[in-house]
């Protein structure tokens, strides 16, 4: 049988990048997946390609969006056992150079948009004992020049993940996060040239130098099905690093 053979499965952001590739392995695995996304054109191109369960579209930032899409997802699916948020937003700036507004619109997509999917999936996780895999970054972990929000914003990913997989541990919800290195999508496409501007250093050479290898989001989608899968019961609170050793390495 396979991995997510008939797992119910909703996940945001997933248009393009790693949600696209978390769209696509988790339907080749068995699963039935409604895909989601703030581009309606690149969630219905996903769910074409990959022959979807169906579309439900939000804005993260939308509460009640979020709440109507979750709920659509169960309407098509009858149900639902995954929730994977994915939807996440970069901005390149030094810290305190940022603008209050954008501080605030990146903390609306990356922490505020993940808290208000779960609480809108919670109910429908509690009845299949589902999971929640949610899509934070090594910027959760260490910090990095010019993503400082960003940064603060994924590490309060992990501790979100942690705070709910413990409390809901006896209802049997897992909740775990990832937390990948640099991969090859268009959001880390938009940050190389501030990033070679402020170490002088060519993009290519920083990541082979650091992880090796651009992540491809194929590798980030292979443990997030772990992750949603029954192969991981007894896994959750847990952030799982994907990053070739960069955040192994002190040189
Ligand atoms: P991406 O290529 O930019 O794709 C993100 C998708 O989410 C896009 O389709 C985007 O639509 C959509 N989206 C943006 N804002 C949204 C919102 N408010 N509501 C719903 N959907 C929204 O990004 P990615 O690289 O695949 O990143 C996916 C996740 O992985 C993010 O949480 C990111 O922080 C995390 N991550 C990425 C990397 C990396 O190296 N790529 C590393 C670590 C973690 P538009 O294109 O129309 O904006």
């Amino acid at each position: 049988m396979s991995e997510l053979e008939g797992k119910r499965v909703f996940v945001t952001g997933s248009g393009a990048g790693i949600g696209k590739a978390i769209a696509t392995l988790f339907t080749q695995r068995g699963a039935r997946v409604v895909v989601s996304d703030i581009n309606a054109d690149a969630a219905k191109q996903t769910a074409d390609e990959i022959g979807a369960a169906g579309v439900a579209n939000c804005d993260v930032t939308d509460e009640a969006q979020v709440q109507a899409a979750v709920q659509q997802a169960v309407d098509l699916l009858g149900g639902l056992d995954v929730l994977v948020n994915n939807a996440g937003i970069e901005v390149s700036s030094p810290l305190l150079q940022q603008s209050t507004e954008s501080f605030d619109k990146i903390y609306a997509v990356n922490v505020r948009g993940p808290f208000v999917a779960m609480k809108a999936a919670i109910g429908h996780l509690i009845e299949s004992k589902g999971n929640v895999v949610n899509i934070s970054s090594i910027a959760g972990i260490g910090g990095s020049p010019l993503l400082g929000s960003y940064c603060a914003t994924k590490a309060a990913l992990i501790q979100m993940t942690r705070v709910a997989a413990v409390e809901m541990r006896p209802t049997g919800v897992r909740v775990n996060a990832v937390c990948p290195g640099f991969a090859d999508t268009a959001m880390v496409d938009r940050l190389v040239p501030d990033f070679e501007a402020a170490t002088q250093v060519p993009f290519g050479d920083l990541v082979a130098m650091k992880q090796g290898r651009l992540g491809t989001p194929e590798d980030i989608a292979e443990v997030a099905a772990f992750l949603a899968s029954d192969r991981a019961s007894w896994v959750t609170g847990s952030h799982y690093v994907l990053d070739g050793g960069l955040t192994a390495s002190l040189v």
